[in-house]
């Protein structure tokens, strides 16, 4: 496309959700992209592999969107992928008692004023309709809040219901975890309604919904994917970026060129000077056990008092979660298998023994510690470089380290991108006294296709 052309190459650094969605609307717009990825494959920390060992692909984790992650299903539509995800036909949440063996089901109804509060039938049991409003006070928490400075640790409702959202949301306990972030995920999901609480969950695999389709997508669209190429250093000139150098190769930007850099936050910091990032980082692990689950089982389950939290049927294998799992990251594969298949057998009615055959993956950084002070180490996503701009899910997006945070993170420097490359191409119009309106309206038409 001449434009694009004309407006010079964006080149997208890191393949995880948030270089691909930065890539997907860039290509969209019919800008030129080059993406660049250090491993032989994309997706970054939200993939899937085949296991040899269990015969298996599996997911590096459980990952679970909520109908309310705009930005994700966004992303999922623009990949022809929205399809691809299953649950639900309406937000359920079951949980189970490891201790008890109690059960009950969290059911918000569908529209965004809670009348679900009022119903016993679909609260925690031996809960009030009261508690429930009393999670209003995230709303006005101080900044330097922890979740469990605001709402009562003492409650029932936040051992059942608080403290497992935030710990699955956040991936930090309650006595760390930001209050003000906390009340942003609820205030985008439960504080918008059932519908936008609704789980949704791949039905094959992560790689088979945010990545595969997009790759085709962005190959369809011409851009080009180059994986092994791992970024060893940024030249910086006085104002912008001028060089990319890749482990075998170098790339010299032409003054239209910008960059994305969509790489993890450790990595950033140590490629673009004065950066500061988060720098604290909280384990999820995750089990998977090789056996066939029953179709009519629960999608997943909510598991509390015991040492899984969240518990997912899929197609193959039953996939446990535990998040902010530092007391768990050092403890040996198969104590951890015998430990999370404890609370499957409870979950979904199953015999204690034999253990299935399990595959244990620890993500030692999963995501960034969200307490309040590292919240202040995230970054924007503009740097004092013209053509640099930072996308992942550490950068200052207002949401927790997840899936609707990291695509947002693209989309949006996707948008700022096509912003900076109109004005550089309008300061290279103006300096050489042409006329180019026309070329600009076309520029200006494809930057509003670009912003989500
Ligand atoms: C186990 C686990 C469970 C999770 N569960 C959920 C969940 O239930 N819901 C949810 O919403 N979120 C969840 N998340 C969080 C979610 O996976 C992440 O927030 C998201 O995937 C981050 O995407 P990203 O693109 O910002 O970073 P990454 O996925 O880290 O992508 C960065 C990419 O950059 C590449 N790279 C690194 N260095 C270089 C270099 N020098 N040159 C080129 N490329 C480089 C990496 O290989 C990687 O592909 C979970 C995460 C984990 C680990």
């Amino acid at each position: 496309m001449r434009a694009a052309a004309s407006a010079g190459c964006v080149h997208v650094v890191g393949a995880g959700l948030a270089g691909l969605a930065a890539a997907i609307a860039l290509a969209e717009a019919g800008r030129s992209v080059i993406l660049y990825e250090a491993a032989p494959h994309a997706g970054g920390r939200c993939r899937s592999y085949f296991d040899a060992e269990l015969g298996c692909r599996i997911d590096n984790g459980n990952h679970l969107l909520l109908g309310g992650n705009q930005a994700a299903l966004d992303y999922l539509d623009r990949i022809g992928a929205r399809g691809s995800l299953e649950g639900p036909s309406e937000a359920v949440f079951p949980f189970v008692d490891a201790e008890t063996g109690g059960h009950w089901t969290v059911q918000p109804n569908s529209g965004a004023i809670p009348w679900w509060v009022l119903s016993s039938k679909r609260r925690v049991p031996q809960t009030r309709a009261r508690d429930y409003f009393a999670a209003l006070k995230l709303r006005r928490a101080d900044p330097s809040a922890t979740i469990a400075a605001v709402l009562d640790p003492r409650q029932r409702l936040f051992r059942r219901l608080w403290e497992p959202l935030a710990v699955a949301g956040l991936n930090t306990g309650a006595e760390q975890g930001s209050a003000a972030l906390f009340w942003r995920m609820l205030a985008e999901t439960l504080g918008r309604g059932g519908a936008a609480c609704r789980p949704l969950l791949p039905r094959v695999g992560l790689s088979e919904s945010f990545v595969e389709p997009a790759l085709a997508r962005l190959r369809a669209t011409g851009a080009e994917i180059r994986f092994g190429a791992r970024l060893r250093a940024l030249i910086f000139g006085p104002e912008r970026v001028s060089d990319l150098v890749f482990e075998a190769s170098s790339t010299a930007l032409d003054r239209a060129d910008g960059v994305i850099l969509a790489v993890p936050a450790a990595i950033a910091a140590r490629l673009v000077p004065g950066l500061i990032v988060p720098d604290r980082y909280s384990p999820i692990v995750n089990a998977h056990f090789r056996c066939a689950p029953s179709a009519g089982a629960p999608f997943f389950v909510g598991l509390i008092g015991g040492t899984a939290e969240w518990i997912f049927r899929k197609r193959e294998v039953f996939s446990v979660t535990v998040s902010a799992a530092d007391r768990f990251v050092e403890r040996a594969a198969p104590e951890l298998s015998d430990l999370l298949w404890r609370d499957v057998a409870v979950a979904y009615h199953l015999p204690l023994r034999p253990v299935p055959p399990a595959r244990i993956v620890k993500e030692r950084r999963a995501t960034f510690l969200a307490s309040p002070e590292q919240l202040k180490r995230r970054p924007q996503q503009k740097t004092a470089w013209r053509n640099l701009l930072l996308a992942g899910d550490y950068v200052d997006t207002g949401l927790p380290a997840t899936i609707e945070g990291a695509i947002r993170s693209g989309f949006a420097a996707a948008g700022l991108a096509t912003d900076r490359q109109l004005q550089a191409f309008s300061q290279a119009v103006a300096s050489s006294g042409g006329s180019h309106c026309a070329l600009i309206t076309e520029i200006e038409q494809e930057r509003h296709r670009a912003l989500p």
